[in-house]
Order: structure tokens, then sequence, then C-alpha cells
């Protein structure tokens, strides 16, 4: 492993995409297009509306009906004939016969002659013949005949058919993220299930002797499995559905059967640890012998040791992730979410970084990308980050305070403070 040159203005910088000795890293955008190349768009299938919120529309969706789909009031009142009310005033009302009552759901397609008024109900069908409703806090509330102190201007507090959707138009694209919006828009023209794709079933499992399930006692050396749970969530929110095996120990046998056991459900399976240079680095030695597997070595800190390939008759993807918490953490958000997003049809299937202020200043290793743990303000003056948290990526207290990862590229080496730093913000859509 090459130690990182001093940092500084004049520092020798090496090509991002060479290594320094041992010259086969490989960039960090070469190895997300071979991941990505390893997986495939899931086949779309209709769901239920609300089991689609947080995925794309395959097809764009065309209105079925018009909204409104019929001329109602928008308010409590009197339905009337805009030219019977004109001379309507506080001291001198208009007296109209009242002929009946719209109130929502209970009214049909009426008629109302001249001269007359119909009381109505916000969201009611306002009766042919009349064009204006006078909101009730303008009349006497008279039952039989109503006097009316003020005159509505023409068509007002009418919603009139189609003024906000008309049949026919299209509502929403081929790709639209399906939000709270476009659920409510969907339901509110009586489509109940949409076309998308399906979330991707995502196996997790983390290996280490040295593992323990959290609540279980702990040997002098061993750790909690913080991977799988990690790992998990982060899985889940992205929108996929995690399946967490949990613990494999370091045992070719046992993994390898535990995976074969698992495919059975996995759109892709991710693993941590087991992926480095050690002796006991079971996930490597396993798959390595498959030859469907590579492992690789990819330009950036933290994440160096990263594995991608195919596995099983079906052939199913599997990204191999470091075991390191921080490690398997930012390896997931560079590499298996933009997979999860084009399996989800999600684009674009790299989040888009944002630019942010740099507080304090920072060094950077050349020739790697540096993924720092950081946290995002936005304050008045704008988008801000600062370091959070060391630099040892075995630091989960200092994750924790993370929010955001502060993307340092390759060829610069220091960053000063209020300098401009591209940022990939968490649990966020952008
Ligand atoms: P490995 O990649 O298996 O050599 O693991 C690298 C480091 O990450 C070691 O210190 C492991 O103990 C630690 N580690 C591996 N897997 C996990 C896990 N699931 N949870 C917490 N730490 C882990
Ligand atoms: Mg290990």
């Amino acid at each position: 492993m090459s130690s990182p040159e001093p940092a500084g203005p004049e520092a020798h910088r090496p090509s991002p995409f060479t290594a320094a000795p041992g010259g086969d890293l490989r960039s960090v955008d070469d190895h997300l297009r071979e991941v990505l190349a390893a997986v495939d768009p899931l086949t779309p299938y209709e769901q239920p509306l609300l089991d689609a919120a947080g995925l794309p529309l395959v097809h764009g969706v065309h209105a079925p009906i018009d909204l409104p789909r019929f001329t109602n009031s928008a308010m409590d009142g009197y339905a009337v004939r805009h030219e019977d009310v004109l001379d309507a005033r506080q001291d001198r009302p208009t007296h109209l016969p009242v002929v009946g009552e719209s109130a929502a759901g209970q009214s049909g397609p009426f008629g109302m002659p001249p001269g007359t008024s119909m009381r109505i109900m916000t969201g009611a069908a306002v009766p042919a013949g009349a064009d204006s409703v006078v909101p009730v806090e303008w009349t006497d509330a008279g039952a039989a005949t109503v006097r009316i102190y003020r005159s509505p201007t023409l068509g007002q507090h009418v919603r009139l058919i189609g003024e906000d959707v008309a049949a026919g138009d299209e509502l929403l694209v081929a790709g639209t993220l399906l939000g709270p919006r476009e659920i409510g828009l969907l339901a509110g023209v009586g489509i109940g299930r949409v076309r998308t794709r399906p979330r991707p079933r995502v196996v997790v499992l983390s290996t280490g002797n040295e593992l323990r399930e959290p609540g279980q006692s702990l040997g002098f050396d061993s750790v909690y499995d913080a991977n799988s749970y990690l790992l998990a969530a982060a899985v889940r929110a992205a929108g996929a559905i995690p399946y967490r095996v949990g613990i494999v120990g370091d045992d070719p046998r046992t993994f390898a059967d535990t995976l074969s056991d698992q495919l059975v459900r996995a759109d892709l399976v991710v693993t941590s640890g087991g992926v480095s240079k050690g002796a006991y680095d079971v996930v490597k030695d396993v798959l390595s012998q498959l030859g469907t597997v590579r492992f690789v070595e990819v330009a950036m800190q933290p994440g160096k040791p990263q594995g991608i390939g195919r596995i099983g008759e079906d052939r199913t993807p599997i990204v191999t992730l470091p075991g390191n918490p921080v490690s398997a953490y930012v390896s997931f958000e560079v590499f298996v979410v933009p997979a999860l997003r084009r399996m989800m049809g999600k684009m674009p299937e790299r989040r888009p970084l944002v630019q942010a202020l740099l507080q304090g200043s920072l060094t950077s290793a050349p020739g790697r990308r540096q993924f720092l743990r950081g946290r995002f303000t936005i304050e008045e003056d704008g988008a801000h980050v600062q370091a959070a948290g060391g630099a040892g990526s075995h630091l989960l207290g200092g994750l924790a305070q993370a929010n955001a990862l502060i993307v340092v590229p390759e060829d610069t080496t220091a960053v000063a403070d209020g300098q401009s730093v591209a940022v990939l913000v968490l649990d966020r859509e952008w």
C-alpha cells in the first residue's frame, strides 16, 4: 500500500488513475461503471399506489377524467344567476326564493329557473342555470327566501369542470418519482395502480470471526456487528428491501453455503469484510475461485478494496464491501446506491453532488478520491460544510455525527477555508 505523500500545493501529483507503487488502482468512475453494468433495471409491474411511493413511473400517465369532474361550489352559500343579484347591497338586499339544496355527494343534474336560488355546499354541483355562488356570510341564511346583501362577480366561488386537469392531459411523465403530491394526483383522477419497477431485494451479510450480534456477550477481542445493520438500514433508506442475514464466520464452507442458500431471494447481494489481503479473507478466497467476481483496488479513501461480479445460476449481482464500517458505508453510498437506483429505474443513477463552502481547511492524499465525513448546513448565505469526525475508517462515532460526504477530487491535495467543495448530502434525494 502506498503511503500518502505530504499534502501541499507544490506536492507531486500523480495522475488520479495510476497508482503509486502497485500501479493498479482503478478509478472510482471506472469501478462504478462496472458495478452499474453488473445490474439491470428490474422488470416493471403494476402495483398499488402506496407501494409505489418513492419509485419512478415507468410510463407517462394521462388523465382519464377532468378535474374538477363537474362544475361545483367553492363555498357554502347560495347558487344564483349573476344577473339576478347585480344590485344586491347591504341597505337594499335582493330577495330570492330558495328552490332546493345541493350538497356534496347528494347533488344531481339539478336545474334552477331564473329569478331563484339554491342552497349549496362546498364541493356540491352547481345547478344548471346558476353561474355564481353567494357565500352564506353575504346573506341572511334564509331557508324559503334568502336576502342577499352583496353581489358576487360573475363566476365567483364556482370551480369549473376541467379547470385543473383536462381529460387526456399528460399528468406525469415517464421517470417521475412518485412522492406524496404525485400519489395524491393519481388517486384524485381515480388511478389506483401504477407500473413501476419493484424494489430490489438485497441480501446483506457480514463476515468475520470476531463479530457478535448486538445483545450477545463479547469476548476479549470480539466486536458487535455494526455493518449488517448499517447496510440493511441503508438499503431501506435507498428504497429497496433488505434481507439481513447477519454474521457469517470466516469459514469458506459456511460462507459458500450461506451465500447459495440466500441467492433465491436476492436481486443483489451485498457483503462486508473479508476482501483485504490478510489471511481469513473469506469473501475474497471463496469468490475469487468462481472467476465471475473481480476484486480490485479503487483509488478512493476510504473503501479501497472492492469486489463486483455475478454468482449462481441466475447470475445474481454481488458487491463485496470492505469491513471497516466507514469504508463499508461510504462504498455503499458510492457504488451500491447508484446500482439500486438503476435497478429501480431512478434517474440520474448517481445522485447529484451539491456545492458548499468549506468551513475550516482540509488536506487530502493525492491520487485518491477522498470521501470525508462532513456536517452540511444551509444558512442564510447558502450551503456550508465542515469536516466531522476523524479520518479513520473504523470511526463509527464520527460517522454518526456526519450528514454528508465531502468529495475531494483525486488531484486536490488541499482545500482552504471558505473554498467551494462538492458534497454528497446523505439521506436525501439530492
Ligand atoms: P476485514 O475487511 O474483514 O478485514 O475487516 C476490517 C475491519 O473491519 C476489522 O477491524 C473488522 O473487525 C471490522 N469489521 C468487519 N466487519 C465488521 C462488522 N460487520 N461490523 C463492525 N466491524 C466490522
Ligand atoms: Mg474480516
